[in-house]
């Protein structure tokens, strides 16, 4: 079955980093073949509509520190579409003394999610900005976060594929615990070194820390939202929610399961291979 998957793919010549649109069609016709080669990733039911009517309009789902963030960046940077998070249009409000920062301030610090309203109206306003500036797609982080906010979106846009990134719990708890930021410059690192034996069958966990350049070192600060007692009651409350979510795209065929295998270098290439997008990686590198 992995020749086989490695057979269909390689007969993709049009493949291209432009033609993501093909890309994505020829993924959903080929699914079936990638979710068996692809021990990390599974997809039911995966339909698509017309390629011409394609656009990377990307939701990507996953708890709080398991790395969308990062995962979601970097794809959104191979793809040239904005990446919008909306924890970072909340950060960023905070930061403004706008008129919902202090109301905003007692939620986070408190461990809470924020409410559909006031996310919507600051997505509603990153999407707008965007559309003005011209970009086309987009890749979706930490929204929709419930099944009301999905039906809000699928009133407003297409989405086209929905990522869920899945992580152990012992080992996302270890790595959220691990998280620094350098109160100088803000950077982000973690400090946690991670080695887990697989459970169920499944293969071990390592992760490396992330470490701050020696001029950062003494400078590490934790989020006041990172203790043990706020990240579980995070994920317990994000587990809740995102059941019903993951349900609502897995029911349309969009929902993509990815169990992250490691940290970014053993994930990143495997994530590719799960959307199909690898030989586009190989065709960047040889024409750099
Ligand atoms: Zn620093």
């Amino acid at each position: 079955m992995a020749a086989l998957a490695r057979f269909t793919k390689s007969s993709s010549l049009s493949l291209s980093f432009s033609s993501i649109a093909k890309a994505l069609y020829f993924y959903s016709s080929s699914s079936a073949a990638i979710a068996e080669s692809n021990p990390y990733s599974q997809i039911n039911n995966f339909t698509r509509k017309d390629p011409k009517d394609w656009n990377v309009q990307w939701v990507f789902l996953g708890c709080p520190g398991v790395g969308k963030g990062t995962y979601a960046g970097r794809l959104s940077k191979f793809l040239g579409v904005p990446h919008i998070a909306t924890g970072d249009l909340v950060r960023e409000e905070l930061a403004s003394s706008g008129p919902m920062s202090n109301q905003l301030a007692e939620i986070v610090n408190q461990g809470k999610l924020v409410s559909d309203e006031i996310i919507f109206n600051l997505l509603s306003k990153r999407l707008e900005a965007g559309e003005a500036k011209g970009e086309s797609g987009f890749i979706l982080d930490g929204f929709p976060r419930t099944v009301k906010q999905a039906e809000i979106l699928e009133g407003v846009t297409d989405i086209d594929l929905v990522v869920n990134l899945k992580l152990r719990e012992d080992v996302l708890l270890e790595k959220c615990l691990g998280r620094r930021i350098c109160s100088q410059c803000g950077g982000n690192f973690n400090v946690a070194s991670i080695n887990v034996k697989g459970k169920n069958g499944n293969p071990d966990v390592s992760m490396a820390p992330l470490l701050p350049p020696s001029h950062c070192m003494s400078k590490l600060i934790t989020r006041a939202d990172d203790t043990e007692e706020v990240v579980k009651a995070r994920l317990r409350v994000y587990n809740e929610k995102s059941q019903p979510v993951e349900d609502f795209y897995r029911s349309q065929g969009k929902l993509l399961e990815f169990d992250l295998p490691g940290g970014i270098t053993e994930s990143w290439p495997k994530l590719l291979e799960a959307l199909n997008l690898d030989d586009c990686e190989e065709k960047q590198s040889a024409a750099a």
